[in-house]
């Protein structure tokens, strides 16, 4: 599966603490990060990451693009909600598109952890039928 993970800066401890706690399940996965987000977790959990531009640079937008062509699984967003952010367009957009794509999106650590657990348990495999459907489109 190919999972996004993105934290703003105040959630970017839990977001690394999440991915060295699940590091086991998320290894066998591919997995793409906005710039920072990225970084930080290459550095701490040593999983390898593809990642895209920082957030407010675009980060975002290059995740949704992925998701409205099919390419993505399972976003894990972990947004601040107490600190405006420059590019909450953005980030609205990019919920948004997980939400015409039927894409399973987690904002906060609670509800990652059960879309954790139902990737452990197979419980996502419906989303490769929908990706060959889309290679079958093609
Ligand atoms: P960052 O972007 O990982 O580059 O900090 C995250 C965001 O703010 O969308």
């Amino acid at each position: 599966m190919k999972i996004a993970l993105i934290a703003h800066d105040q959630k970017k401890p839990e977001m690394i603490q999440f991915t060295i706690a699940y590091k086991d399940i998320l290894k066998d996965h591919e997995l793409f990060a906005t710039g920072t987000t990225g970084k930080r977790i290459k550095e701490e959990s040593e999983l390898p990451i593809h990642r895209f531009q920082s957030g407010p640079l675009g980060g975002d937008q290059q995740i949704g693009a992925m998701i409205a062509n099919n390419e993505m699984d399972i976003v894990i967003f972990f947004r601040d909600p107490l600190t405006a952010q420059p590019h909450e367009p953005d980030v609205s957009a990019l919920m948004r598109l997980c939400d015409v794509h039927f894409i399973p999106l987690a904002t906060n650590l609670a509800a990652a952890e059960i879309i954790i657990h139902g990737l452990e348990q197979n419980n996502l495999e419906w989303r490769n039928v929908r990706a060959k459907a889309k290679d079958i489109k093609k």
